[in-house]
């Protein structure tokens, strides 16, 4: 369905003359390339720490300038993408506060919401335009090399508006997400951070539980991988993603990722005592449920 079509006002395609993109990894790097792509970025700066990530922008083409000074960056832009992982989101927009136009909007791309947003609207008051995002598309890779121009197809973006937001600025973030193909939706920052703990960082918090069970299992002598099929490698794929990156969301998502876990060990322990004692009937209904719910999650 085309945004149009499911009742989105779609914005006339914004035309951004010059856009700090600071963080040029996996999102940062591939917004780069989707929105050069779609016509709608001028002059884009590429701001990362390593030398290699940000040669490779230059070489693709998704940046024309590269720096490791977010403030030098950002003088003059009329957009400021964060791309850096959610935990140095404000140090990073710290350093740049004296170099922002109070024109500028600052949008961000993080995973986890409210406390982002409460501290990026208070800290950017009266320095700039903040507009909380989250465009939910990715993979297991990292960094400019894992970028790619067609990751947003499709896909939804979730916008987190505050009572502080512009809503000039909040229109300009939409129509940049829709430009790139993204299905764009408004969301409270709180019922944010609670679903996406459900879909997104929970799934990511089990692969990794059990990618690591069975490598303790390996350590302690028993050789299993070998022996793994679509299984394990489908269940796991996720658990091959940047940790420091998944440290920083769960723990800023603590409380609802923790009730998420909780959640899930409860329907665990429902699945283990059918299996234990072998209620047959009850078991292939539990499972059925599931299966309902997957076939929905393909689609
Ligand atoms: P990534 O590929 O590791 O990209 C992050 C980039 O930020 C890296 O290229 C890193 O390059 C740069 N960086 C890190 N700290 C920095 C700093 N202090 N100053 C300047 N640059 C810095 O990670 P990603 O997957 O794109 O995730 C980036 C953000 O998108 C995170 O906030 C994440 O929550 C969000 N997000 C991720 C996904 C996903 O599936 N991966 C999906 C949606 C949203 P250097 O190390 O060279 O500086």
């Amino acid at each position: 369905m085309t945004p149009a079509a499911a009742g989105h006002r779609v914005e006339p395609r914004p035309r951004f003359a010059r856009v700090a993109i600071v963080g040029l990894g996996l999102i940062g790097g591939s917004l780069a390339l989707a929105a050069r792509g779609a016509g709608v970025f001028g002059r884009v700066i590429g701001v990362g720490r390593s030398r290699a990530n940000l040669d490779e922008g230059l070489t693709r083409g998704a940046i024309d300038e590269a720096t490791d000074d977010a403030a030098a960056a950002v003088i003059g832009a009329d957009l400021v993408v964060l791309g850096v992982p959610v935990a140095s989101m404000t140090s990073v927009v710290r350093a740049m506060l004296p170099s922002l136009g109070a024109d500028a909007i600052v949008t961000d791309v993080g995973s986890v919401k409210a406390p982002l947003v409460a501290d990026l609207d208070e800290l950017l008051a009266g320095h700039a335009r903040f507009v909380g995002g989250h465009p939910i598309a990715g993979t297991e890779r990292s960094g400019m090399a894992a970028a790619f121009g067609e990751l947003f197809r499709g896909r939804c973006c979730v916008l987190t508006p505050s009572p502080r937001t512009d809503p000039a600025a909040l229109a300009k973030v939409r129509s940049l997400w829709e430009a790139v193909g993204m299905r764009v939706v408004d969301m409270d920052a709180a019922r944010h951070d609670r679903v996406l703990a459900m879909v997104s960082h929970l799934p990511h918090v089990v692969a990794y539980a059990l990618a690591g069970e069975i490598e303790a299992c390996e350590a302690a002598g028993e050789e299993l991988v070998p022996f793994s099929a679509g299984g394990l490698k489908d269940f796991t794929r996720v658990a091959a993603s940047d940790p420091a990156l998944w440290r920083d969301i769960f723990t800023m998502n603590r409380d609802e990722v923790a009730a998420g876990i909780r959640a899930y060990r409860e329907r665990l322990e429902r699945l283990e005592g059918l299996i234990r004692d072998g209620r047959g009937d009850e078991l292939r209904e539990e499972l059925e449920r599931a299966r309902s719910l997957r076939r929905r999650v393909e689609s």
